[in-house]
């Protein structure tokens, strides 16, 4: 038995990839290239453990490669947020539909479990910080947010009419190596431009929570294992957060620049659909005996590192 990993190539999906074949799996990567790159992979389809189709979640020809798969993990989306207020299209496509035939494909080919990365967004600007899984009203205030919301609904749906499994993640803001978007990759091509001025989208005092791309992985692979509910719903994040002036010193410090001036764009929000403070609470993820080693600022000193070392 093998599984499915859609977006595999992409940040989250080739880490994921990685710690699937150090367990001995067989994995097929479903993924367009439209933002994954082949070569975070290419060992592992080297040497065998992997392969790649190459195939748009949108278009057809890749449905039946799903016969005799035991999960899906399905990661492919378009995780642009800001993008989202801009051009709301690609998002609900990329993301519900895609989930849609993601779904469909399951059902006709008998796949019983699926693994869903949903978001922090879904909460919007929650009251209640650290947010729990079990916070309402979800009031989404990005369109990325509603798409992965409706995302959650039909995985549910289909997990309790079809006989399915589901573990569907929300994620705080996951930073590591091979990250091709976020605030970390945003400030180095910036500053690449600019060493002497970084724009910083908003008043710089947005406050989040950060957490390394491996703790991620092991927190997904760690609830998959303890968790065996029709649907098991979980918050990933860390336990702490940073604000993106912090962010910023830390990325000016390791680049070992001098004299950076920052220009804030103002305001409370860096984009429409941006959500200023948030924190998960991983409660339930640590009631079952999962903690995070690292804590945000941590997080985003190894991701910083790790860009750094990419470039
Ligand atoms: P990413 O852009 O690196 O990965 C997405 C992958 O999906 C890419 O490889 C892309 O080529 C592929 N893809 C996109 N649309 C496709 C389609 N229609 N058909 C086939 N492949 C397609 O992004 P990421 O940061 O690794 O995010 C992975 C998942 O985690 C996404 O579902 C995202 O919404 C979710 N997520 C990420 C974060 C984060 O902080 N990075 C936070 C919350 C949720």
């Amino acid at each position: 038995m093998f599984d499915v990993v859609t977006g595999g190539a992409g940040f989250i999906g080739s880490h994921l990839v990685d710690s699937l074949v150090a367990q001995g799996r067989d994995v097929l990567v479903i993924d367009s290239l439209c933002a994954g790159k082949r070569d975070t992979i290419e060992g592992h389809i080297a040497s065998g453990r992997a392969r790649l189709l190459n195939r748009d979640l949108l278009a057809d020809g890749w449905q039946d490669s799903f016969k005799g798969a035991g999960c899906v993990y399905h990661l492919a989306a378009d995780p642009d947020v800001r993008q989202s207020a801009m051009t709301p299209d690609p998002t609900f496509r990329n993301n519900i539909i895609a989930t849609y035939r993601v779904l469909e494909a399951m059902r006709i080919h008998g796949v019983p479990e699926i693994v869903f990365t949903s978001t922090s967004t879904v909460y919007g600007n929650a009251s209640v910080i650290p947010t729990p899984e079990n916070y309402a009203p979800f009031e989404p205030v990005s369109v990325y947010g509603a798409t992965k919301l409706a995302c959650e609904a039909l995985i549910s749906a289909y997990c309790h009419s079809f006989g399915m499994k589901s573990w569907q993640f929300r994620f705080a803001n996951i930073i590591g190596a091979r990250s091709g978007h976020g605030v970390i990759t945003d400030f180095i091509r910036k500053l690449g431009e600019d060493s002497q001025e970084l724009e910083i989208l908003g008043d710089g005092k947005q406050t989040k929570s950060y957490l390394e791309v491996h703790e991620c992985v092991d927190a997904m692979h760690f609830a998959r294992a303890h968790a065996r509910d029709p649907v098991n719903i979980f918050n990933i994040g860390s336990e702490d957060w940073i604000d993106v002036r912090s962010i910023a010193d830390i990325l000016v410090e390791e680049m070992r620049l001098t004299g950076v001036k920052y220009r804030f764009t103002g305001g409370a929000l860096g984009w429409v659909g941006d959500v200023p403070k948030m924190q998960l609470s991983i409660d339930r993820l640590k009631a079952l005996g999962w903690k995070p080693r690292l804590g945000s600022r941590e997080s985003v000193r190894i991701a910083v590192q790790a860009a750094l070392a990419e470039q």
